[in-house]
C-alpha cells in the first residue's frame, strides 16, 4: 500500500541547515556527555534485519534534532539529503503516526540510516528498561541513568529547551518532521500550528503553552495537560 505524506513540500525548506554555531556546539557537548553516561550500556549493535522498535511516534528533543541535522550535513551527500526531504520526511505510517524518515524497510538493509546519531529513545531499546522482542542480550539501564541522559538533551541551565511556533505555543518533544517545520520559517511554523490543530488528535508531540505555563498534548481539539 502506498503511504500518504503530510501535505507540505519539505524540499522548500531553506533555513534549517543554518543553525547557530553555539547551538551546534551545545548539542555536540551534550551528546558527548550522554555517550559517556551510556558508555557501558550499548554493548551490541542491532541485527540488520530488525526494526521492531522503529514504528510508532518517535519523539525527540530539539537537541537531538540538531545532532541529526549535523550528522546529515557531515555524512550525507546533498543528493541523499534532498531525496530524504522529498521522499521520506512527512511520510505517514498510518492515520496516527509519522513514519521515521530514517527507517530502511528493505529486506536485509541496515534498519537505521543515522544509527550513530539516533535519538535517546532509540538507544534505550534493547536495555532492561525496554527489552527487545528479538533475542539480543539487553544491557542494564536504570531509570536514574535514563533521566540523567534525558535531562541533558531536554534541559539547559535549569530550563527546558523548546522552540516557539508562535507567541503562544512552543514545541518541546516531537517527531523529526515537526521539528523541521518548527525550525524553518514563519510559513512552515504556521503550517505546523494549523496541522496540529486539525490533526492533533492523531499526531503526538509535546507542546508548551507559554501563557498558561503548561505542557500538553493536543488531543481531539482539546489540550491534554501533562504538567505545569
Ligand atoms: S533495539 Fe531491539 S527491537 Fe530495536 S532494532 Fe535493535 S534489536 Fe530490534
Ligand atoms: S532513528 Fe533509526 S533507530 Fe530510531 S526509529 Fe528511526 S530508524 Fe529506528
Amino acid at each position: 500500500m502506498e503511504r500518504q505524506k503530510i501535505n507540505y513540500d519539505f524540499t522548500k525548506m531553506k533555513g534549517i541547515f543554518q543553525r547557530p554555531e553555539e547551538l551546534n556546539n551545545f548539542a555536540l557537548e551534550r551528546m558527548e556527555k550522554v555517550a559517556y553516561l551510556l558508555r557501558d550500556k550499548e554493548k551490541y549493535h542491532c541485527p540488520a534485519d530488525c526494526n521492531d522498535c522503529c514504528y510508532g511516534s518517535i519523539l525527540m528533543s530539539y537537541t537531538e534534532f540538531t545532532l541529526i541535522m549535523l550528522y546529515l550535513q557531515h555524512n550525507w551527500t546533498r543528493e541523499e539529503t534532498a531525496a530524504l526531504f522529498r521522499e521520506r520526511v512527512g511520510l505517514l505510517q498510518n492515520d496516527e503516526s509519522l513514519l521515521c524518515p530514517f527507517l530502511q524497510e528493505e529486506a536485509g538493509a541496515r534498519h537505521c540510516r543515522i544509527y550513530p546519531a539516533r535519538p535517546l529513545i532509540c538507544r534505550v531499546f534493547g536495555t532492561t528498561a525496554s527489552p527487545c522482542k528479538k533475542p539480543v542480550t539487553p544491557s542494564p539501564l536504570n531509570d536514574e541513568l535514563f533521566y540523567q541522559a534525558y535531562n541533558l538533551f531536554y534541559y539547559g541551565s535549569g530550563r527546558f529547551i523548546a522552540l516557539d511556533i508562535d507567541r503562544k505555543w512552543s514545541v518541546y518533544e516531537a517527531p523529526f518532521a515537526f521539528w523541521c517545520l518548527a525550525d524553518d520559517s514563519e510559513e512552515s511554523r504556521s503550517f505546523l500550528r494549523s496541522f496540529i490543530e486539525e490533526k492533533g488528535d492523531s499526531f503526538r508531540a509535546v507542546l508548551y503553552d507559554q501563557e498558561a505555563k503548561m505542557f500538553f498534548y493536543y488531543s481531539k481539539g482539546h489540550k491534554e495537560i501533562i504538567s505545569t
